[in-house]
């Protein structure tokens, strides 16, 4: 905890001279700014599918070696449900929103699947506020994991369909959250976030999303990997229902709301130092 609290001053005294590097990530974790991209090459078809397989497993394969996965797929281990205050009575048809017809995240030109859930807030007016609080919702992580790649910047021109979205790898389950359409996203690439922590909050951003005819809501995705890190969409719903529901958000570690209320990012962790097992974040904190 002294150190946690030492770094975090040390950080803010040397945010004049630092705040250009903060992003400065060691060789290894080069796989956050080449998820992103290998994402919008996908998008754009910049590249065949052969060619993103192959670098999507160069990337995971990374990723796996730095955080071995705890639990095996049968496991369900802590599970926050993604948003606050809600449950799985919120999950779009019961759980039968979930169907795969063909789906291979390496092709765009392939569709008419739905390998995800969506959970809906209660937004008749469309203002992205829940009615019956009149406030936005949280997106939370729902598990233990590294925040692999965001997008903020999505507008009612772009074109794509997850509008702004966050890819979370999950440490314990050793697969791929995709949360999508957020009106805002409050992490950054290359952070730690536990259950609970948040992502966002609920928006309409996105392709289809914005429109009229589409009720509010989270679209999550959840991939599992085999061995030889082949993304597979999973229907996950048993976990929706089995999920644990929070009250309230927790804030991500690496953020810290400093004077004059500005967000600074303090420098994430080289995967290899955590120690995995335990999540025990606090040790071994090095400045590097
Ligand atoms: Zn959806």
């Amino acid at each position: 905890m002294l150190l946690n609290i030492l770094f975090a001053i040390f950080s803010v005294f040397s945010l004049k001279t630092d705040a250009s590097s903060a992003f400065s990530f060691s060789d290894e974790t080069d796989v956050f700014p080449r998820y992103k991209k290998l994402l919008v090459d996908i998008r754009e078809q910049n590249i065949t599918p052969l060619e993103a397989e192959n670098e999507f497993k160069s990337i995971l394969g990374i990723l796996k070696k730095s955080y071995p996965n705890t639990l095996d797929s049968s496991q369900i281990g802590n599970f926050v449900f993604p948003l606050t205050q809600s449950d799985y009575s919120a999950v779009g048809g019961n759980g039968s929103g979930f169907y795969i017809k063909n789906f291979n995240l390496f092709d765009h030109s392939v569709s008419g699947s739905h390998p995800a859930h969506d959970i809906f807030i209660y937004d008749p007016d469309q203002d992205c506020k829940d009615n019956r609080k009149q406030d936005y919702v949280d997106i939370v992580s729902v598990g233990n994991g590294v925040v692999l790649a965001v997008e903020k910047d999505w507008t009612d021109s772009s074109e794509y369909r997850g509008g702004n979205y966050v890819w979370v790898f999950d440490f314990e389950r050793g697969g791929l959250w995709y949360y999508a359409h957020h009106r805002k996203v409050v992490v950054e690439i290359g952070q730690i976030v536990k259950p609970g922590d948040k992502l966002g909050e609920v928006g309409r951003t996105g392709f289809n999303a914005k429109n009229k005819r589409s009720d509010t809501h989270l679209h999550l995705m959840y991939l599992e990997l085999d061995q030889d890190y082949y993304p597979k969409p999973k229907n996950y719903y048993v976990w929706l229902k089995n999920a644990e529901t929070i009250r309230k958000s927790t804030q991500a570690e690496g953020i810290k709301r400093l004077f004059f209320g500005k967000l600074s990012l303090i420098k994430p962790l080289p995967p290899k130092k955590i120690a995995v097992r335990n999540f025990d974040l606090k040790v071994k904190r090095k400045r590097v």
